[in-house]
C-alpha cells in the first residue's frame, strides 16, 4: 500500500475496479449516463486516479448513494457536483456530476489530456469561439454551437473525431485537420491470443482449460507459447517435452471445434543470441516467440547485437517484450530499437505488444516507430491462468494509442492467413 501511494497505478489494475464502479452507479436510479473519462479513458498505460462523469437531475442523490457505496472505504470530500473517494483497495476515484446540455463538452474536458486540450482550445480561439467544459461558444453571438455530445466538438471545430487513446498531443489535432487520422484497430477486431503460458511451464492451466476459457472470450486461437529449457525459475521445457506437447495439441485440436491451438514456444535468447532450443525442433512449432530473460545489465550494443542474431534466425517469428521493462519495477533494457525494427522489416519477424499490465512493451510510442519502420506487431497477453486472457484488451489500447490500424496487427488475421505469415 505504501508503494501504491507512491506510484501511478497500472491501467491492468485499475480498469477493471473502474469499470466496475461505472457499472453500480449505472444501478442507481437517478442516474442518466455514465462515463469514464481522464487517463484511464485514453488508456494510458499508468493512472493516477479514476474520473467519472455522470449526467443527473438529481445529483444530491446521486452523491449520496456513491458515498455510502460498500466499495467506498474513505470519503475526501462531498459536494453537490463533485465528490471524492478512496475505495477500499486505496483507489481514488472523482465523481462529477454534469448537466446533459454539457456532457459531451465536460467528457472531452475531463478526459485530456491537457496537452491535448490547451490546442483543442487555441484551435477554438483562432475561430473566435471559447471550449470550456460546459459548452463550445460563439464568443460575440454568445450562440452554443456544441456541448451535449463530444462528438459534435471534434466536427465543430472541423476535426475528424479523435479517439480518447490518441489525445496525447502527438501530431493527431493536424492529422484531423487533414482528415488523415487512421482507422485504429478496434476492441473486437483481435482474433487470438499469440502468446500465453500452460501448466507446463509457469502456469496454472491447462492448454484445454486455456483454450476453452479463450474460446468463451470469443477468440478463435490462442499460441501456447511455454518457456524453453534454461528458464529454470519458470520450469522451461526442454525440446522433447515440447515434441509431446505438440503431441497434446494436435490431440485437442481434434476435439474443440471452432477453435485452434497454435503451438508455440516462448525461447530464451541466451547472452550472445543464440537460443536455447535447436533448430530441427523450433521447425515443428507454428510459432517462435524470442525474448531476453537474462543479462538486462549488458551494453547497449551487446543487447542490440543479440536482438539481431536472434532476428536472422529463420526460425524466429517474434520478439517478445522487446524492451524487458516491469513497469514501476524495472527499467528497460539499453537497445538500440531503430535498428531492431530495421533488421525485423527485412527479415519479416514482429514485434510483440506484451499486454501484461506491468509489460506493455513495446509501448505505444515505440509500437508507433515498429510501425514506421514497417514492422507488424503481434499482441499477446502472456496470460498464465485464465483470467489473465483478459490482458489482452491493455494490448490492442497500447496497439491504439500508438496509432495502428487493423492491418498493422497480425492478430486480426483469421488462423489460415496467420499461419501463412509465420512461415518464413
Ligand atoms: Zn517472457
Ligand atoms: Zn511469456
Amino acid at each position: 500500500m505504501y508503494r501504491r501511494g507512491q506510484e501511478r497505478i497500472l491501467l491492468g489494475y485499475a480498469l477493471p475496479i473502474a469499470v466496475k464502479m461505472k457499472e453500480i452507479l449505472e444501478m442507481c436510479s437517478a442516474v442518466k449516463r455514465v462515463s469514464l473519462a481522464g487517463s484511464i479513458r485514453r488508456r494510458k498505460e499508468t493512472i493516477g486516479d479514476a474520473d467519472i462523469l455522470v449526467t443527473s437531475g438529481e445529483p444530491l442523490k446521486v452523491m449520496d448513494y456513491f458515498v455510502t457505496l460498500p466499495q467506498v472505504n474513505r470519503v475526501i470530500a462531498q459536494g453537490e457536483t463533485k465528490s471524492t473517494v478512496f475505495l477500499s483497495n486505496d483507489f481514488k476515484v472523482d465523481l462529477r456530476v454534469v448537466e446533459e446540455r454539457s456532457f459531451g463538452a465536460a467528457l472531452q474536458y475531463f478526459t485530456g489530456s491537457k496537452e491535448h486540450n490547451i490546442e483543442l482550445r487555441e484551435l477554438a480561439l483562432k475561430k473566435g469561439w471559447k471550449l470550456s467544459e460546459y459548452d463550445l461558444e460563439d464568443k460575440k453571438s454568445g450562440r452554443i454551437l456544441a456541448g451535449k455530445d463530444e462528438k459534435s466538438i471534434y466536427n465543430a471545430l472541423d476535426l475528424n473525431y479523435i479517439e480518447p487513446e490518441l489525445r496525447e498531443k502527438r501530431g493527431e489535432i493536424k492529422t484531423a485537420l487533414e482528415g488523415k487520422l487512421p482507422r485504429l484497430v478496434g476492441y473486437d477486431e483481435v482474433r487470438g491470443d499469440l502468446h500465453v503460458h500452460t501448466e507446463w511451464s509457469d502456469g496454472f492451466n491447462s492448454i484445454q482449460e486455456m483454450a476453452m476459457e479463450a474460446k468463451r472470450l470469443g477468440l478463435e486461437y490462442i499460441a501456447v507459447c511455454d518457456h524453453s529449457e534454461t528458464l529454470r525459475i519458470a520450469h522451461g521445457l526442454p525440446g522433447e517435452d515440447l515434441l509431446r506437447q505438440l503431441e497434446e495439441v494436435r490431440k485437442i485440436n481434434s476435439e474443440i471445434e471452432g477453435f485452434t491451438v497454435l503451438q508455440g514456444v516462448e525461447v530464451n535468447i541466451k547472452t550472445d543470441g543464440s537460443l536455447d532450443i535447436e533448430d530441427q525442433i523450433l521447425n515443428e512449432m507454428d510459432i517462435v516467440i524470442a525474448s531476453i530473460h537474462s543479462g538486462f545489465k549488458q551494453s547497449r550494443e551487446q543487447v542490440t547485437d543479440r536482438l539481431l542474431t536472434a532476428i536472422h534466425n529463420e526460425y524466429v517469428n517474434v520478439i517478445g517484450h522487446p524492451t524487458g521493462r516491469l513497469i514501476n519495477r524495472r527499467e528497460p533494457y539499453q537497445v538500440d530499437l531503430p535498428k531492431v525494427f530495421e533488421a525485423a522489416a527485412e527479415q519479416d519477424v514482429f514485434m510483440e505488444i506484451n499486454a501484461f499490465p506491468n509489460r506493455l512493451d513495446l509501448s505505444d510510442i515505440h509500437s508507433q516507430n515498429a510501425r514506421d519502420s514497417s514492422v507488424k506487431l503481434i499482441i499477446g497477453s502472456d496470460a498464465h491462468k485464465i483470467d489473465q486472457l483478459g490482458f489482452i484488451e491493455l494490448g490492442i489500447a497500447v496497439a491504439r494509442r500508438g496509432w495502428l490500424r487493423p492491418e498493422d496487427v497480425c492478430n486480426t488475421l483469421t488462423v489460415k492467413e496467420l499461419k501463412k505469415v509465420l512461415k518464413r
